[in-house]
């Protein structure tokens, strides 16, 4: 059985990279590319129209669509929000969510509804709304497979049975700022905090590296995977990204996936689950190349991943609020305007500011997104 693909954010990193998995797949001719969306680029979204025929597409930008309508007169062209969910739901074994920010939230949730399996490379997805998309995906008999490192180590080390777990160990590179002082680390600017040592990723994502705000976010995410409590979380650093996270069973067992850092790996795990494949050619790991370290995380120096626990153990919408002011704070933080320590602040006020909601529905949670941007916009002037 051929298993149909549709990828969202084909032309960002993880959509290129989930191409490039699929172009050397052992198996290639198992897999078809039914649909692909982006936002805006067509420079790289002309080039893989052509090379993988999907039988649909979707672009956000209007100019876009009508110059793709000219170009590929025979190809179902999407806009709009309707266009994103019919790429997203319309004859797919499997959509990829690789969009940043909350646009695939609502297409993802009406995917699992149609009984699609999701692989999951969107962090807003479970952080905002985890409660509802695995209450769904439960309901639906759909997986949510981790495309992060952390998440897909998790569930390559367990093998996809949660009950045997006592704690999951989340590793953490520690980010550009490990080593500085807390002094350093306030003065620190955008280009400094962009200086990424194991990991290429985005802007946005690489700042919330160097406060461990991406650790806390992913300790959200890996309660509402594995369902966990976040006592039996656990974050570690380990400055040579090469443990890319482990578990611990009832059995005192320590289980963990290793490897040189590379995302084809758990894309690849992804699309292939719950078979391993040969796929894209990596290097065998040469144990012999550096010394694993290891170390508690300073939560004084990097509140922003005690502030993460401390939302997800209020659950509800908190850490939507989390996510929403983070945001908000790190492109000021990008542009200029705050420094690191803006960026704490803000979530903090904006979860000092936070009513608690018990089991928010989806648009409580859409609400609590916007009024906490506004909230983060009017703070930060
Ligand atoms: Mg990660």
């Amino acid at each position: 059985m051929k298993k149909r693909v549709t990828i969202l954010g084909s032309t960002g990193s993880i959509g290129t990279q989930a191409l490039e998995v699929i172009d050397k797949i052992e198996n290639r001719e198992d897999f078809v590319v039914e649909g692909l969306a982006c936002n805006s680029n067509l420079e790289k979204f002309i080039p893989q129209i052509k090379k993988y025929n999907p039988k649909r597409v979707y672009i956000s930008d209007f100019e876009g669509y009508k110059k793709l309508k000219y170009e590929f007169p025979k190809l179902e062209v999407l806009t709009s929000n309707s266009g994103l969910i019919e790429v997203a739901t319309k004859d797919t074994d499997l959509l990829l969510t690789a969009t940043t920010g909350i646009v695939a939230l609502k297409p993802t949730l009406l995917a699992i509804e149609k009984k699609i399996d999701i692989a999951l490379a969107n962090k807003e997805t479970l952080v905002m709304a985890g409660d509802v998309v695995m209450q769904k995906a439960k309901e639906n008999n759909v997986k949510i497979l981790p495309v992060d490192s952390e998440h897909s180590a998790i569930l390559q080390s367990s093998n996809g049975d949660f009950h045997f777990i006592k704690n999951i160990i989340i590793t953490a590179s520690g980010g550009p700022f490990l080593n500085k002082t807390h002094e350093e680390i306030i003065k620190a600017k955008a280009q400094d905090a962009l200086k990424h040592p194991n990991w290429s990723m985005g802007k946005k994502i690489t700042i919330d590296s160097a406060t461990l705000m991406n650790k806390g976010l992913e300790v959200i995410e890996a309660h509402h995977l594995f369902n966990i409590d976040y006592e039996n979380i656990k974050v570690v650093i380990h400055p040579e990204s090469i443990l890319h996270s482990a578990v611990e069973t009832v059995d005192g067992s320590v289980i963990g996936q290793l490897g040189n850092p590379s995302m084809h790996i758990p894309i690849q795990f992804a699309l292939t689950y719950p078979k391993r494949i040969k796929g894209v050619e990596t290097n065998s790991f040469n144990f012999f190349d550096k010394n694993l370290t290891f170390k508690k995380p300073d939560l004084e120096k990097f509140p922003c991943l005690k502030l993460a626990y401390f939302a997800g153990k209020k659950g509800g919408i908190y850490p939507c609020v989390l996510n929403a002011a983070n945001e908000v704070a790190v492109y000021k933080f990008l542009e200029g305007k705050i420094n690191i320590d803006g960026i704490v602040k803000t979530v903090e006020k904006a979860l000092e500011n936070t009513t608690e909601i018990k089991e928010p529905s989806f648009d409580d949670i859409l609400n609590a997104d916007i009024e906490t941007r506004n909230f983060a916009k009017k703070l930060l002037g």
